[in-house]
């Protein structure tokens, strides 16, 4: 499911494929495209926007036009080779000199003059993929607005951040031993949670693909999220359907690890172990360990976060 960092990765690589280049010929089959014809429009960059895709071409009129495009759930482009899938999914096609770019079950896609993209996305927090990370402990001020939400909803809102897909929400209550179902409003030091997903979301948005336990880089890894049981203290998990998720996207957590109690702080001493292989720990946002370990759990932290 696409998130923000895969969006910000398709936009590069479509920049890096096809920037400069004049679009040869263009079919849409979705109505709202319907009387876009691209023919003879450079195509100026591909960009990003939490998990909001912009195609910004320029006419030689001078109009400069963009194609806006959301994935949601099943939404994808195919940069390069020709689509194979029926006519009827290929709602965007575009002809390059550099290959074809195919736009598959786009769910949300609109064409608008480029300097009113704005309007698409004024209502949304900062962009966690964007030039500059954001302040994490600005974000999570954000986060905690509506104090009785959960984090996993929090997170999820892309008016309080914008990126962060299910995966994370997931991923990232375990690492820091919190609940997904835990109101942010009873969370100490949530900035903590933000300096370690800031650097992660963004190091996978450069290099993919998303893996969050930094075990085996190159694939797709993770703690809880499609498992059963807690890799940490071997409890099977507690799981919500979407349906009967209060955020509406399926969910797993450690009863144990991740109760839910009337205060909760983020856990960084068991995310420093828990990421002791990932390379967001050589991040400069990530949280450094406190200077002079005094407790076993401390110095046991010391010895596992060394590097490999
Ligand atoms: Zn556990």
């Amino acid at each position: 499911m696409p998130e923000g960092d895969t969006i910000r990765r398709l936009a590069d690589r479509i920049t890096e494929r096809f920037a400069g280049q004049r679009c040869a010929r263009s079919v849409t089959r979705d109505p709202r495209l319907v009387g876009l014809d691209l023919t003879g429009a450079v195509l100026v960059e591909a960009d990003a926007f939490g998990k909001h895709l912009f195609l910004r071409f320029l006419r030689d009129s001078g109009e400069r036009l963009t194609v806006h495009a959301h994935l949601l759930m099943d939404g994808r482009f195919v940069v390069g080779p020709a689509s194979k899938e029926h006519e009827w999914r290929r709602r965007l096609e575009l002809w390059f000199d550099d290959g074809r770019l195919t736009g598959l079950d786009i769910p949300l896609i609109r064409a608008l003059p480029t300097a009113r993209e704005h309007e698409l996305i004024d209502h949304l927090g900062p962009d966690l993929c964007g030039p500059v990370p954001p302040d994490p402990v600005t974000v999570a001020a954000r986060l905690q607005h509506d104090p009785d939400a959960p984090l996993a909803t929090a997170l999820l809102d892309q008016r309080n951040v914008a990126g962060f897909g299910n995966v994370y929400a997931v991923e990232f209550p375990f690492v820091v031993g919190v609940s997904p179902n835990q109101s942010v409003g009873t969370i100490d030091g949530l900035e903590g949670l933000l300096a370690i997903g800031t650097p992660m979301i963004r190091q996978h948005a450069a290099k993919g693909p998303r893996n969050t336990t930094g075990r085996r880089l190159g694939t797709a890894d993770h703690f809880v999220y499609g498992r059963q049981s807690c890799p940490v203290c071997a409890t099977p998990l507690q799981h919500w359907t979407d349906r009967d998720s209060p955020w509406g996207r399926v969910a797993s957590w450690c009863p144990d690890c991740q109760r839910v109690t009337p205060r909760r702080t983020v856990d960084l001493v068991r995310a420093r172990r828990l990421l002791a292989l990932h390379p967001v720990r050589r991040d400069p946002l990530f949280p450094r360990a406190d200077p002079a370990p005094t407790t076993t759990a401390a110095a046991n932290e010391t010895e596992v976060s060394a590097d490999p």
